[in-house]
């Protein structure tokens, strides 16, 4: 296979055409086996004068072609077209993005064309941010349960093609002109909610997580398994300092979340004795948070999880066990991570007269029927649903002071299906973070 290497003006794209195959359009290339540069167009570098079929369209016979942008700003859209007919036909491999100061206009991106399919590794064009938008370069993406929920279709009607992914720490590389409470290249995170109208009942009565017309990053809206994203900046955070990017990203939806579930679980009554079903990626955050304001965690695993009842107790819970265990005290209150509906009843069942029962995810299995006995004597059952920019203003707050230190296993983007089926099986321990390689 030939290889070259050519970059102009501060970026370039590599690209592997496998199988060899004729008949790759490319539009707008003048000229045959030269490097061209031309106002309004691009430069191709092409390894053989025969593989040029005539002179608006290239066969690529075989091998690699490399392809680097010309220096006029209009040569972009012409790229765009380059890279869209690339696609129809070969596999577009690697691409390296190497300047902070010029962004590029197309990008890699793990794509859901249609939900429970794998994500597809593809080329896309780079997001125009929009007057109230950040452009931001993202360096490390979560890898939230909810994502499995939604490339598996268990939550309805995402926008499709999607990007996923809402836990998302990268830098500011470009501002939408009403962009005043952030500076370029400063570190920035992007969490699930994306947009409130800030109109109907539920925002005017602060309650924004309910909003009627709210917009979800990776799920309504393009997300963070990308390059590069846009993020209405009004529910974007800076990310507290000590935090390295990938440890930060966590923070972004399991610690936001999270520490909504556990305020509403004990954080505003006098419970003590916490129980926290499911030893995922919020339990291990809220469990210092927790233990941090001297609650008493139980936590309940999976049975046979005895690693993930180690990695509890090593985080500072008194007490971890299996799901259906009783734990050696009655409970206050607990939060329920894991999306097994038949976890309601038994945390019921173990909590004290007056305790509450918070279901933290955004989908559950069907939740059995059980005696009324269990709800008696003012136990509570609730969800938590979404976020508000206050849970995330305190929780970023609180964090450092803890301070909570997230336990991460990253994966490179182009490996997103892979930290997604880990996480199906119950495979990571604390928290999937893809990372962009640059
Ligand atoms: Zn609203
Ligand atoms: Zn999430």
């Amino acid at each position: 296979m030939a290889s070259r290497t050519s970059w102009a003006a501060g970026w370039f794209f590599r690209v592997n055409v496998n199988p060899p195959m004729l008949g790759i359009g490319i539009k707008k290339a003048h000229d045959t086996s030269k490097d061209i540069k031309e106002n309004g167009t691009f430069s191709v570098n092409i390894p053989s004068a025969d593989m040029v079929d005539r002179v608006d369209y290239c066969g690529l016979v075989s091998g690699e072609m490399l392809i680097s942008p010309g220096s006029s700003r209009s040569c972009c859209g012409d790229l765009g077209e380059v890279f869209e007919l690339l696609m129809i036909t070969g596999n577009v491999n690697t691409l390296g993005s190497v300047s902070k100061m010029q962004v590029p206009k197309i990008m890699r991106a793990m794509v859901l064309e249609k939900t429970g399919e794998p994500l597809k590794h593809l080329i896309v064009p780079v997001p125009k941010p929009n007057p109230d938008q950040i452009l931001i370069k993202i360096h490390a993406c979560g890898v939230c349960r909810t994502d499995l929920h939604i490339v598996d279709g268990e939550l309805t009607n995402p926008k499709l093609p999607l990007i996923p992914g809402h836990e998302i720490v990268g830098t500011v590389v470009h501002m939408g002109e009403h962009v005043k409470n952030f500076q370029l290249d400063e570190k920035i995170g992007t969490p699930w909610l994306g947009y409130t109208d800030g109109t109907c009942r539920y925002c005017r009565s602060g309650r924004e997580n309910l909003c009627d017309h709210a917009l979800f990053t990776g799920y309504t809206i393009d997300g963070g398994y990308a390059e590069y994203t846009v993020a209405d900046h009004r529910y974007c955070f800076r990310v507290p300092d000590g935090y390295s990017d990938i440890e930060a990203a966590p923070l972004m939806c399991a610690g936001l979340i999270g520490y909504r579930s556990y305020r509403m679980a004990v954080a505003e009554s006098e419970a003590e004795r916490l129980g926290i079903y499911g030893f995922g990626a919020a339990a291990h955050i809220i469990t210092q948070v927790a233990v941090f304001m001297r609650k008493k965690v139980y936590a309940f695993t999976r049975p046979g999880d005895i690693e993930a009842q180690e990695f509890a107790r090593r985080l500072g819970a008194i007490w971890a066990g299996e799901s259906s265990s009783q734990p050696p005290e009655k409970l206050d209150a607990a939060i329920i991570f894991a999306p097994v509906g038949s976890l309601v009843p038994i945390a019921l069942s173990r909590v004290a007269k007056g305790g509450t029962i918070v279901c933290g995810g955004i989908h559950m299995s069907d939740i059995p029927s059980f005696a009324y006995n269990l709800l008696w004597e003012e136990r509570v059952v609730r969800s938590v649903t979404n976020l508000t920019r206050e849970d995330g203003w305190k929780f970023l707050e609180i964090a450092p002071k803890v301070p909570v230190r997230t336990e991460v296993q990253t994966f490179p983007l182009e490996e997103a299906n892979e930290a997604l089926d880990s996480l199906r099986r119950g495979r990571i321990q604390g928290v999937a973070v893809l990372t962009m390689g640059s």
